[in-house]
């Protein structure tokens, strides 16, 4: 790589990492393995070192993530809470254990625990009681989850016994044992709801949940791993969690003090296999200076510190034959190969089956019917095909050659441009596209009908009472009741379910049409700029483009969904049966024509309204926002930080300068 290529590489990782972290720590859906978020890391650390005029204080490399949830008050940590420096190495294990032993100069026990694979939590006792529990936060502050966390049984509320200190610390880790994680994922896809990729997102997610008798019925287990004040009773970190158990904490009895290498790497391996055994989710070892003394000598880095490190475990591999590759199609139409595999045990489950993604994901592998191949659990719940054993390649065994038409309908697949997936595009007759649209219909952040579900609907279309959305509204209860698996009761509810659906408001009828790449953000957008459905049919690509956030591909998909004849007459039909197909006048009333004939540029920061209520202000009262300054401009709204550009072009034209407190009295006065 060149100098301008490592910089760009740079960028592209901090961009790239403040995503995952993000997914990772916010929303609590990662969408890459943990080894993969490592790895990357890891590169960016390497090219930061060697480019450190390319410094940023704000890089993902130096914070250690934050799951700050405003819902819950910030508490500072009395002391923070780092991360441990990590590696999947044994050689540098080695080195870790050399820098330790120069550094110290004398005699040192390294204590060798169980990495959890949790949440991490700081617990502080005052007086023998539980008084406050926060999570790790940003390290610097976390939220106070203190309220869920004394519904976790094996965290004890009040002490037993005696000695312990006035006040001090536990850390931690929260975790939802296999077992109840299972169970969690079981009811969940029941109620269809989102299943939690990991036991570690389903503890972290529980923790933050707003209320707690949730976080009680989630059956949540914790291991406390250090204690942290000023009198403590040991100056083992070993013996004081030994003490620690005697006052009533759960600890692991998996740890083990040593004092040379090899029994560090002979607990590393016996534990890389036994922890398969074990109820909890762990991925690594954690290695620890013993003597508190000796770790306050080794001190910390500004992320970690020097006196312990993480080993962490390859992720879990099998090896298996792939016995065929079958296709499924989506509501869209896409296509998703799905390797079927001879059944095997990974990470506590059968595996069964694994995800190949996409056509070039199978040609990359060179996948052959028959093949052993490596299957991992990375940070999905579906596991995927990572490698071929080709040593093992039976003899004159078939490539596996992506299909070319749909397997439900028959029909030609295509791939569109930049696109990584085939589809099958015969959207009014392919079964599973039928259904998909009918399923995302119903689903309830659309119409929201209850009593229907995806095997209500799939025995409906079975039984030929429905093919397309609109037939829900011809549903009539005796037509539901015959049928065999339905009561008249549940045929009642649904009818009522499918009824009270015309009451939804215009915005999420648009959304739940399943135009492709209207998803319910951007169909509130595209309801406010075109307030009925009959706007919408009339828009042309360039009208659609000027609206904001929307851009070629999804305008383009718009105008393609209104070309097709069978999708007017379904909109037509759904009219009929009274659905909303106006946006509720209220929402674009006008307010005044205050501002009537002004054209007004925004630019800048603002504190009191964001930019979108800004515009939407501007609109309502008769005004029209524009986007560049030119003599038309009537005047500039400017709040913080307006560009110097902008700035330079409205003084040379000599285009007033209105800030957000003055436009907003302009508005205002009668
Ligand atoms: P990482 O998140 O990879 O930086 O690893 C640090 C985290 O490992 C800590 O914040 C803890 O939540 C977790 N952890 C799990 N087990 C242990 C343990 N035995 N000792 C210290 N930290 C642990
Ligand atoms: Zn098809």
């Amino acid at each position: 790589m060149t100098e301008t290529d490592e910089i760009k590489r740079i960028d592209q990782l901090r961009e790239e990492l403040h995503l995952h972290n993000y997914n990772y720590y916010v929303l609590n859906a990662p969408v890459i393995s943990d080894q993969e978020f490592d790895r990357m890391m890891r590169e960016l650390q390497d090219l930061e070192a060697r480019h450190p005029e390319h410094f940023d204080e704000n890089s993902p490399s130096v914070r250690v993530g934050s799951d700050l949830n405003k819902n819950f008050t910030q508490v500072v940590h009395r002391y923070p809470m780092l991360s441990l420096g990590n590696t999947y190495s044994q050689a540098e294990v080695t080195e870790f254990y050399d820098r330790v032993k120069k550094s110290l100069n004398e005699d040192f026990e390294i204590c060798c625990e169980m990495k959890f694979d949790g949440t991490s939590i700081s617990l502080t006792y005052e007086d023998g009681k539980l008084v406050r529990a926060v999570t790790r936060g940003d390290g610097v502050k976390g939220d106070d989850v203190t309220d869920n966390v004394k519904t976790i049984r094996s965290i004890p509320l009040v002490l037993h016994g005696s000695g312990y200190p006035k006040s001090f610390e536990m850390r931690g880790e929260i975790l939802m044992p296999w077992d109840v994680f299972e169970e969690l994922n079981r009811e969940r896809e029941l109620r269809e709801e989102p299943l939690f990729a990991n036991p570690r997102n389903a503890a972290s997610g529980t923790l933050k949940s707003q209320n707690s008798a949730v976080v009680a019925s989630r059956k949540l287990d914790a291991y406390l791993y250090y204690m942290l004040g000023e009198d403590l009773p040991h100056d083992g970190h070993y013996e004081n969690l030994q003490e620690a158990e005697k006052w009533g904490f759960k600890i692991s009895h998996i740890a083990r003090k040593v004092r040379t290498l090899q029994e560090i790497f002979d607990f590393i391996d016996y534990w890389d296999v036994e922890r398969k055994n074990l109820p909890v989710a762990t991925d690594g070892i954690v290695l620890k200076v013993n003597s508190l003394r000796q770790q306050r000598n080794l001190g910390y880095t500004a992320k970690s510190p020097r006196w312990a490190i993480a080993y962490k475990f390859q992720a879990e591999r099998a090896l298996t034959r792939l016995l065929k590759v079958t296709y499924q199609v989506g509501r869209t139409g896409a296509i998703t190969p799905v390797a079927n595999l001879e059944p095997v045990q990974l990470s506590g489950t059968v595996v069964r089956r694994a995800s190949l993604h996409n056509a070039d994901i199978i040609a990359s592998l060179d996948l052959h019917i028959g093949d052993m191949v490596y299957v991992e659990k990375g940070g999905e719940i579906i596991p995927k095909i990572t490698g071929v054993d080709l040593a093992s390649r039976p003899a004159g065994s078939e490539k596996v050659i992506f299909i070319t038409h749909c397997p439900e309908c028959g029909s030609k697949l295509v791939r569109y441009e930049d696109e990584a997936a085939h589809y099958c595009t015969n959207e009014t007759a392919c079964p599973p596209q039928i259904k998909g649209r009918i399923e995302h219909f119903i689903s309830r952040r659309a119409m929201n009908i209850e009593g229907l579900g995806p095997e209500t609907v799939d025995l409906f279309y079975q039984e030929g009472l429905i093919h397309d959305v609109a037939d829900l509204y011809d549903l009539k209860a005796a037509d539901i009741s015959r049928l065999e698996r339905l009561g008249e009761k549940s045929a009642e509810n649904i009818i009522s379910g499918i009824a009270r659906s015309r009451e939804v408001p215009y915005e999420r009828v648009l959304f739940a049409l399943g135009i492709r790449f209207v998803g319910e953000t951007v169909a509130k957008k595209v309801a406010k700029a075109f307030p009925s459905i009959d706007a919408l049919a009339a828009a042309t690509l360039d009208d659609l483009i000027h609206v904001d956030e929307i851009g070629g591909r999804i305008a383009q998909s718009i105008i393609q969904y209104f070309a097709n004849g069978k999708n007017r007459e379904i909109i037509e039909r759904l009219r009929k049966a009274g659905l909303k197909m106006e946006a509720d006048p209220s929402l674009t009333a006008a307010y005044s024509d205050k501002l009537q004939g002004k054209s007004v540029v925004i630019s800048g920061v603002f504190t009191r309204h964001s930019r979108d209520e800004y515009k939407e202000l501007i609109e309502r009262h008769g005004g029209k926002n524009v986007g560049s300054i030119s003599r038309k401009t009537s005047f500039i709204l400017a709040g913080d930080n307006m560009g110097p550009s902008k700035l330079e072009k409205a003084r040379a034209l000599n285009i007033p300068i209105i800030d957000e407190t003055r436009f907003l009295d302009m508005i205002n006065e009668e």
